[in-house]
């Protein structure tokens, strides 16, 4: 028997799932779906931000296209955590391709225009 919480919705049922995968607790049939996915491929969606080389704009926003294996979640954020943007960037532009070979693109989720005055460009 496994325990868990639901975080498909805000109501945040109690989940348990039994060895059998059957799934009680659940007030929706989203929950068996998640607690199933849980105990055998669990994923996420990964919600960051990449630094800019943007002194007025430091970071912006990104996210995995689609949920990664959670497994890869801290492998993606080292990873994350060199890169730099340079340029303008807009809502969907992908910031790493197939990051950490998941087959999952990061992209931005937020446009962001970089506007240099002659002295801060680096
Ligand atoms: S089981 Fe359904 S109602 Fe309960 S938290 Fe999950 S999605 Fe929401």
């Amino acid at each position: 028997m496994k325990e868990m919480i639901c975080i498909m919705c805000p109501v945040g049922c109690h989940l348990e799932i039994d060895e059998n995968k059957n799934v009680t607790g659940n007030r929706c049939p989203r929950g068996i779906a998640y607690a199933i996915k849980e105990v055998t491929n669990p994923t996420r969606v990964l919600t960051t931000t990449v630094r800019t080389t943007h002194e007025r704009i430091p970071r912006i926003s990104v996210k995995s296209a689609e949920p990664i294996p959670k497994e890869l979640v801290f492998p993606a954020m080292k990873r994350i955590s060199s890169l730099k943007i340079e340029s303008t960037t807009h809502v969907g532009d992908v910031i790493c391709k197939n990051i950490l070979d998941s087959g999952i693109d990061l992209i931005a989720t937020k446009d962001v225009v970089f506007e240099y005055n002659s002295s801060e460009r680096k």
